[in-house]
């Protein structure tokens, strides 16, 4: 809280106070021990508040099946917690109706008071909670800082009441003014009235009730007052759209509400609110505004919930495109777009794993590299588009003739190479051997119709073949590399085995 706050209302002569029976009432509320028969001498003190009194304990509010007209067993029926929130509602609204200037928004926000009150009791019925008449005193004190910031500062504040449209701008406007707002102003005054202080930090916490600065305890009592106070927003605007999208998610968030739930929730609040709204004296919605008000919740429930499961399902769909399209990526980025074989940067992760693997295993690692022969001259002659489609029949046939097991990869350009674990050079050899009789038997379909073959230099070295280790990959590659060279060196379409 500000030190502001507490400045201007410490020394404010006239700020809103409570009546000697309530101070006593609210002072009692504090002794376990209470006698109730003394709190009912003490209230028959104040005849005006006995007979209201009586009318409550036969509200609504409180069902009770029969009705009471003595003062006693009404008391009794209450009990002390019921007893001293009626006491302090009447208050309230003496307080409130005896503000004089800016009648109209003060009682705007008397009426806003108690639709929460009433939706916050109902909220904590519904979710089985036991402090219900507190619930119900978060709603109706948590604007009481408005009342105590009208008496202390009345020049810089009625200004603003003028101005008061809905709730939160006016927060907005109180803070931009003023530097603090009545939500601090009501947190002060109850605590200086000696209010229970759960009750007390309502006023201040309901404006932020998600506030890092409330621990869970707190929170599970701020929330149903909070979404009171939204349903409340919602009935005072007649049914605004907004304002039940805003009460509809804080329900969902903070309450796990569904809106079925929340629907039948608000028909609860505005049935019982003309009777609420009667024992104040104050019509906060007609009848046939309440029935109409209930309607309005159920459709726009039903529109908000149709829209969010369409969210939720094109939200599903945008996540499946967004999957596949990784996947292909991550295809694409290990595989060759001409031949659909995998590609150079596949077989640097591939070998590494296959090179360590033969050495835990001890088991050979063939290498060769397979390079076609004067493949340039072909894309002089018959053109690239016809060397592509050599490249692409190359690379099947070479596949066809490999085990599952292998691997064919192409390197780049006209090159492949081929990994065949647990294969020596003897085994290699004739697997080499296949493969380059393969291509160099396959027929390629010219530009003009001419048939033409290629042939292939091969060089291949091994890994864990008898003797023979290597320490790392590259010298594996390196060796095959040699070989290949050598191959084309002594004539092409041969085979050369590494020294
Ligand atoms: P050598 O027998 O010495 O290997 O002769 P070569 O002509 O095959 O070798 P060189 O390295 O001189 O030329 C390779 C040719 O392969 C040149 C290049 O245009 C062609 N080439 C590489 N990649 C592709 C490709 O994707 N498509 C086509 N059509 N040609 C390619
Ligand atoms: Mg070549
Ligand atoms: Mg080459």
């Amino acid at each position: 809280m500000t030190s502001k706050v507490s400045d201007v209302l410490r020394y404010c002569p006239n700020l809103p106070s409570l009546p000697g029976v309530v101070v006593r009432i609210v002072e009692m509320g504090r002794d376990p021990d209470v006698n109730i028969g003394a709190l009912a001498g003490l209230l028959a003190k104040d005849p005006a508040l006995s007979s209201r009194m009586l009318r409550v304990c036969n509200s609504p509010l409180y069902g009770q099946r029969r009705t009471t007209t003595n003062l006693h067993q009404a008391v009794m029926l209450l009990g002390l917690n019921s007893t001293m929130t009626m006491a302090l509602s009447f208050t309230l609204s003496d307080l409130f109706g005896a503000a004089k200037a800016q009648k109209s928004a003060l009682e705007r926000v008397w009426k806003r008071s108690i639709v929460t009150a009433l939706a916050a009791r109902k909220i904590g019925e519904r979710a089985g909670l036991g402090s219900l008449d507190e619930l119900y005193l978060g709603g109706l004190l948590q604007d009481l800082g408005i009342l105590a910031l009208y008496a202390a500062v009345p020049d810089r504040y009625l200004p603003l009441l003028e101005q008061y449209d809905d709730h939160q701008s006016f927060v907005r406007l109180e803070r931009d003014a003023l530097g603090y707002d009545h939500g601090e102003a009501g947190t002060w005054l109850m605590q200086h009235w000696g209010m229970p202080e759960r009750l007390a930090m309502t006023a201040l916490a309901v404006h932020s009730p998600d506030s890092d600065a409330l621990d869970d305890e707190q929170k599970q009592f701020v929330y149903p007052v909070a979404v009171g106070a939204q349903l409340a927003d919602f009935v005072l605007s007649e049914g605004s759209a907004d304002a039940m999208e805003s009460a509809a998610s804080s329900a969902s968030d903070w309450l796990g509400l569904a809106p079925d739930s929340l629907a039948s929730l608000v028909e609860d609040v505005v049935t019982d609110l003309p009777e609420v709204g009667a024992l104040f004296e104050l019509e906060v919605v007609s009848q046939a505004m309440a029935f109409g008000l209930a309607d309005q919740a159920r459709e726009i429930l039903a529109t908000r919930n149709l829209r969010l499961i369409q969210q939720a399902t094109e939200h599903h769909q945008r996540f499946i495109e967004m999957e596949q399209a990784a996947e292909l990526l991550q295809k694409a980025a290990i595989h060759d777009a001409l031949t659909g074989l995998h590609n150079r940067r596949h077989f640097d992760q591939i070998l590494d794993i296959e090179f360590g693997l033969a050495i835990d295993n001890a088991w050979p690692l063939t290498l060769g590299f397979i390079d076609l022969d004067h493949f340039k001259q072909v894309n002089d002659t018959e053109g690239h588009l016809i060397g592509d489609a050599v490249l692409v029949k190359v690379a099947g046939v070479l596949k066809k003739n490999l085990r599952e097991r292998d691997y064919i990869m192409r390197y780049g350009g006209e090159e492949f190479v081929v990994l065949l674990p647990g294969h020596g050079l003897e085994g290699a050899l004739k697997v080499f051997e296949r493969l380059r009789a393969a291509v160099e038997q396959t027929l390629h379909l010219g530009e003009s119709g001419g048939r033409f073959h290629v042939t292939t230099s091969i060089g291949i070295a091994a890994h864990m073949d008898g003797e023979c280790r290597l320490e790392d990959s590259i010298d594996l590659v390196r060796a095959a590399d040699r070989a290949l060279y050598d191959a084309k060196r002594l004539g092409r379409n041969r085979i050369v085995v590494a020294a």
